[in-house]
């Protein structure tokens, strides 16, 4: 019997929902937990406070009696918040932060004991991380790697623990995280960028910033339902369910009336991220039932990475005080919509412009549609590159499947921007007339920002689309980090832009003006980048025709898209900007690889042991009760009266048996193919096992216990339906 599933629903005290209060103004605890640029004028000297602007605005380095200074005024004040220890806090390669934390407290002799923090802790920090992923780096080199303090993202205090944002890397130097690369990007795009804006729009841009708004999804189950489902505990979506007969058809939980459970939750939850520093402001339903969204204004990309990793972890605790499980899998539930996490990314400069928003005259205009066309340019060649810092096994069940957005890497611009693009396309080649620069500037360049307000068009099925002043990105999958996606993002950008500049250059050497030179680049760039301008439904089955026409790449699973990373023009990208070198692309392949495995086996040992351990005794339970009845008939009213009676039941009982046979036999596979794809050495061939010969076994346990679900006895089922999981809120 089902009691757990029973006893769940029948507990509803738990799932009264928990009041929480707000203050009357949010923005007073805005950053009351960070080292905030106005914590630390309050607590450093004027040299120690301007080392560390330094530090974050130019990257210069703090020296050590500074980073000692700098490491007692971050202690005291941590003290004033109620902090008893430190950590490094950092994103190694398994997709969540790490931090060992470490006590303030120091003996001093006597009996007596004072708080210490000193520049070097500050700086450096040795985890013991010999069990982080590492791609085989640190088995070939050593065995040991140290986590850096990065200054250009605040320190801040969760509960009675001061963490100090950090990268993560092996002495011998090789990367081991997610922010270092990031880091490197940033900074290539920052001198790309600036180089360019310098060079032919504006000698006062000194700094360019990379700005990321991400929009997170969600799905929030109630803690009960949620621990009575072993799928969702073991792999963080439902392996099994057949789909309720209300899903998301009638469109109705969309922008729709927040529950009060998960409201309170919110509450809570935006109130902690206030503190944290993490300005969230908008929070709505999603279009899934118990999927919501929540959103922060954009920063610069490093913070806005930080404070995303940063707020998952916060989440899944908040949820916890409101009786919710909170999932981040891209793919909880089959059949509805999952989860995302669009990356809104745009550049900005330090002279408080927007590069992607046009401006308001001819020139400023230019200078958006080169930053503008660029941006295409980019994804245009290296796309590839794109889509395969997306693949992840939870992502694969989006991208690849048939929901948004598609697998196909394209951009969307609008019909505006298409237009202008178009206009472009048109210019001579060469010097240009008197006339068609007057028209270029007037009616062309000079139209953009009228065009642009009334350009309401918005394309929701495109991976990569235009919103009037930034791209969005949102092939991302609700539960990855975000650098991955930035750091492909800014280095690519800055790849192109370092291109771009030494286009211009060659034909202004020729002679032509710097404007000719660049109308002249632009419309070549247009032109070379047709192919992956796409205005259309990109869910569409005529896309795919079309896209594979154009010759673009659709590769739907993650072995697939994880094989662009080691084509040798990407390898070249990354060692150019000095980003990853070679032997580390290697090694973050053969990581995700392996990762992409590992979720799969435990997905398939997850769906065996359920098969096997809940849903064939059921069945067989069932069928035996039928057996059982037809046979008390059968003694009544004799074989051919109970046959006559039972038509339907006997046909139920052989149904049963076909089903309890396939899932019997598919499972028996399930394990050998498993067993046999856990044996291969080679990870990309490891990978591909697992997808192509045992994930395709999945559908096929799963189509025979989803029709067993509607057949047995609901009060003998023994796992929580997706009517009970998805609606009680
Ligand atoms: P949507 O309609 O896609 O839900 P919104 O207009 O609400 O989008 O904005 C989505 C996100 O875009 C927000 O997080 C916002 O801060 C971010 N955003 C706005 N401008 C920029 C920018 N210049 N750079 C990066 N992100 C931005
Ligand atoms: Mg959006």
């Amino acid at each position: 019997m089902s009691t757990l599933r029973f006893s769940a629903l029948k507990n509803l005290p738990y799932m009264q929902p928990k009041n929480v209060e707000v203050p009357k103004k949010l923005s007073e605890l805005y950053c009351q937990n960070v080292f905030s640029e106005e914590t630390m004028r309050a607590y450093l000297t004027q040299g120690a406070y301007q080392s560390i602007l330094g530090a974050i605005l130019y990257g210069k380095k703090i020296d050590r009696s500074t980073a000692d200074q700098i490491a007692v005024a971050m202690k005291d004040w941590a003290l004033s918040k109620g902090a008893t220890h430190y950590t490094h806090w950092f994103q190694p390669l398994t997709g969540s932060t790490a931090e060992k934390h470490d006590s303030f407290f120091t003996p001093i002799g006597g009996g007596k004991a004072i708080e210490r923090f000193s520049g070097s802790m500050l700086i450096q920090q040795e985890p013991d991380a010999s069990s982080f992923p590492n791609g085989g780096i640190r088995n070939t080199f050593e065995a040991r790697g140290y986590t850096a303090w990065d200054p250009t993202s605040p320190a801040f205090v969760i509960d009675t623990t001061l963490c100090i944002p950090s990268v993560f890397v092996s002495y011998t130097g090789e990367t081991l995280d997610y922010k270092t690369p990031l880091l490197r990007a940033l900074q290539a795009v920052d001198e790309a960028a600036t180089d360019v804006c310098q060079s032919y729009f504006d000698k006062n841009v000194n700094k360019v910033f990379s700005t990321l708004g991400w929009e997170q999804e969600y799905f929030l189950i109630d803690s009960a339902l949620y621990l009575s489902r072993p799928d969702l505990v073991m792999t963080g979506r439902t392996l099994l369910g057949h789909a309720p007969a209300k899903g998301q058809q009638l469109e109705d939980h969309y922008f729709g009336s927040i529950p009060t459970r998960v409201l309170n939750f919110m509450k809570e939850l935006e109130i902690e991220s206030m503190k944290l520093g993490i300005p969230v402001t908008t929070r709505h339903n999603e279009v899934a039932p118990n999927q919501f969204e929540l959103a922060p204004l954009f920063e610069e990309a490093n913070l806005a990475v930080d404070h995303n990793s940063l707020l998952m972890d916060l989440m899944s605790k908040i949820a916890v005080n409101h009786g919710f499980h909170l999932l981040l899998h891209e793919k909880p539930f089959a059949g509805i919509n999952g989860s995302g996490k669009h990356n809104n990314w745009s550049l900005a400069t330090d002279t408080g412009e927007n590069l992607l928003s046009p401006g308001k005259n001819p020139k400023k205009n230019l200078q958006f549609l080169s930053f503008f066309v660029n941006s295409i340019k980019a994804v245009h060649d290296y796309g590839d590159l794109l889509r395969s810092a997306v693949a992840t096994a939870g992502n694969d069940h989006r991208l690849g499947a048939n929901e948004a957005p598609p697998a196909i890497i394209s951009i969307f611009t609008g019909s505006q921007l298409a237009k202008v693009m178009d206009e472009l396309e048109k210019v001579t080649e060469g010097k240009l007339s008197p006339d068609e620069k007057t028209d270029l500037k007037l009616n062309i360049v000079g139209k953009i920002p009228e065009l642009l307000l009334d350009n309401t068009d918005r394309n929701r099925t495109s991976p990569f689309a235009f919103t009037g002043n930034k791209f969005e990105f949102r092939a991302v999958g609700s539960q990855a980090n975000c650098a991955e996606a930035m750091t492909v993002m800014n280095s690519i950008m800055a790849y192109q832009l370092r291109i771009f500049k030494k286009d211009v250059e060659v034909l202004i050497e020729k002679g032509l003006k710097k404007d000719e030179a660049i109308f002249n680049i632009l419309r070549d760039y247009i032109k070379a980048s047709k192919k992956i301008l796409f205005e259309g439904d990109g869910y569409s089955d005529n896309w795919v025709n079309e896209a594979e026409k154009r010759g673009l790449n659709n590769k739907k699973t993650t072995p697939e898209a994880l094989k662009f990373e080691l084509e040798k023009k990407f390898i070249k990208i990354y060692e150019d900007l000095g980003i990853l070198n070679p032997v580390e692309i290697k090694a973050r392949n053969e990581i995700k690889l392996e990762n992409y495995s590992k979720w799969i086996s435990i997905e398939a040992k997850t769906l065996g042991d359920i098969a096997r351990n809940h849903i064939i005794p059921v069945a067989v339970d069932y069928q035996s009760k039928l057996v059982e009845n037809a046979r008390g008939l059968k003694e009544l009213f004799g074989e051919n009266e109970m046959k006559a009676m039972c038509k339907e039941q006997l046909d139920l009982i052989k149904t049963i048996s076909n089903h309890i046979t396939e899932i019997k036999s598919s499972v028996d596979r399930l394990f050998a193919e498993r067993e046999k794809a856990g044996q291969i050495e080679n990870p990309e061939k490891q990978a591909d096992a697992f997808c192509n010969k045992v994930k395709p076994i999945f559908d096929v346990i799963r189509e025979h216990s989803d029709a067993l679900e509607i057949l047995i006895d609901d009060e003998m089922w023994p796992l929580t339906k997706y009517r009970e999981l998805l609606f009680t809120s």
